[in-house]
């Protein structure tokens, strides 16, 4: 048996709105289905960090009992009253990114040469290349030192809510978002800074950065409680999800408090669940966990990411003509080429001008993607590819949306630059790409392999793109088992 992993973290809890049930949604997701109608949902990612509010689940009558309870547990005298509660919502910045850290390190590799009987040492150097997902929340309203900083390891399954009036529970108040999103980017940013420090077995530049920061604002309950203990006051701050005490102190600390009116949450963006049809003529669209999809009934393409640079069109790689194909999406994004020439960019080979493919379908290890990248960047001029107005069975889901894309080739070019000269390219992390635009180049399995079927030069181990190839007809089973 499989062990059940308990849930934990976070998760938004939306309404279907065909049938108004309750949908649990965690993130990486794109489109999802209603466990109860059975309606394809998709979702729909605010400009503006989206604001959401978690429910407390201590009652107010049970505050005291909660302070008690800590009390005992620190061998202390029990309240003799419990004079005042206060019920707010504290907000904080959620920030869910990719963090990279670029790495040079240098490594001595020893030789014995039996003839001479001596020893030589080469030192080796390289670039080593990590990415991890990384998420952190960071207070983003003004009393830290009474509220914890951080929300830290949630242990529980804990559902958010859009942040609207009826998703507040009565009596709480909402605090001030005294920290501005984009600040919050740099304090995570200035977090991870510090893991720069270098090594004895590392030289040149290390860089470590956040790339594709989404951010979410929650609104997490807090109880603040002021009690009588023999003839003083006493403050308390209980987390409103598990009752337990955060912080104490002697003082009254509710006058201290920032309250907000109730608009400032409300004027961040909403996440959207919406049928997953085309717009167009209303037609279903399937259930593909795909950033892209074409109408089968009206051709028209829907893309579920916004990219102003995106060119709206999807191209395919003619002049295949192996029956096993399997079509693989890649996002092509071109530099402007006054950044091409300053950085000498020749991304996968010479003849290229400055286009950088990524897999827009998942590889497991970020080496292997790498690879890939400067494989079909090095030989996609030499490809000749047409529009293609429909998505046919033998094309991949584009599982890799654009932002995500776009991050891993600002990686992928950091990485170039860096291997060429001891710059410093962090500036490239920003740089605009001029256009965006998508392809599916078609691939065929031999052995552990996928190669491509027009050049027969670009490969990769089937196992990372954990790619289900069409199994190999097998002789009939004699007798059906049911
Ligand atoms: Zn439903
Ligand atoms: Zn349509």
């Amino acid at each position: 048996m499989i062990p059940v992993k308990a849930k934990r973290g976070f998760y938004i809890a939306a309404s279907c709105p065909a049938c108004g049930a309750e949908l649990e949604l965690e993130s990486d997701f794109l489109t999802t289905s209603c466990s109860s109608c059975n309606s394809v949902l998709r979702i729909l990612t605010p400009a503006t960090p989206p604001a959401y509010v978690v429910g407390a689940k201590v009652f107010d009558k049970d505050v005291r009992f909660h302070i008690d309870h800590h009390l005992k547990g620190n061998a202390e005298p029990l309240t003799d009253s419990l004079d005042r509660v206060r019920k707010v919502y504290f907000p904080y910045w959620k920030i869910d990114a990719i963090l990279l850290r670029l790495r040079h390190r240098k490594k001595t590799r020893i030789n014995y040469d039996e003839e001479t009987n001596t020893e030589t040492s080469t030192d080796q150097r390289k670039v080593e290349t990590m990415l991890s997902p990384y998420d952190i929340t960071i207070a983003a309203g003004g009393l830290p030192e009474i509220i914890p900083c951080s929300l830290g390891e949630r242990t529980e399954y804990v559902p958010m809510k859009p942040y609207s009036e009826e998703h507040l529970q009565s009596g709480f108040e909402s605090l001030n978002i005294e920290i501005p999103w984009q600040d919050a980017i740099t304090s995570a940013n200035r977090a991870v800074g510090q893991l720069n420090h270098v090594s004895a077995d590392e030289f040149g530049v290390n860089i470590s950065l956040l790339l594709r920061p989404v951010l979410s604002l929650i609104n997490f309950p807090y109880f603040l409680a002021e009690v009588n203990m023999r003839g003083k006051q006493r403050s308390y701050v209980l987390d409103g999800l598990t009752g337990r005490i955060v912080y104490d102190c002697n003082d009254s600390i509710s006058d201290q408090l920032h309250i907000a009116d109730h608009q400032q949450s409300a004027e961040l963006g909403r996440l959207g669940v919406e049928l997953h049809r085309c717009s167009n003529c209303g037609e279903q669209l399937p259930d593909t966990r795909s950033y892209v999809y074409v109408c089968r009934n009206c051709q028209q393409l829907t893309v579920l990411e916004d990219c102003p640079q995106l060119n709206c069109r999807i191209l395919s790689v003619q002049g295949s003509a192996n029956a096993d194909d399997q079509y693989f999406p890649f996002w092509i994004f071109r530099l402007p080429a006054e950044q091409t020439n300053v950085f000498r960019i020749r991304f996968g080979g010479s003849e290229n001008v400055g286009a950088i493919c990524v897999p827009a379908f998942r590889i497991k290890n970020f080496e292997a993607m790498y690879r890939l990248t400067r494989r079909i960047s090095g030989a996609v001029s030499e490809l000749s590819m047409r529009e293609s107005r429909e998505l046919k069975e033998n094309y991949l889901p584009v599982a890799v949306g654009i932002t995500e894309a776009g991050a891993l080739a600002h990686v992928a070019l950091m990485r170039e630059v860096v291997g060429k000269s001891q710059e410093l390219p962090r500036a490239l992390a920003d740089l605009l790409f001029e256009e965006v635009s998508l392809f599916f180049a078609p691939f065929h399995p031999e052995s552990y392999f996928l190669v491509d079927s027009c050049l027969g030069a670009v490969t990769f181990e089937k196992s990372l793109a954990g790619v289900q190839t069409k199994p190999v007809p097998t002789s009939t089973p004699s007798t059906l088992r049911m």
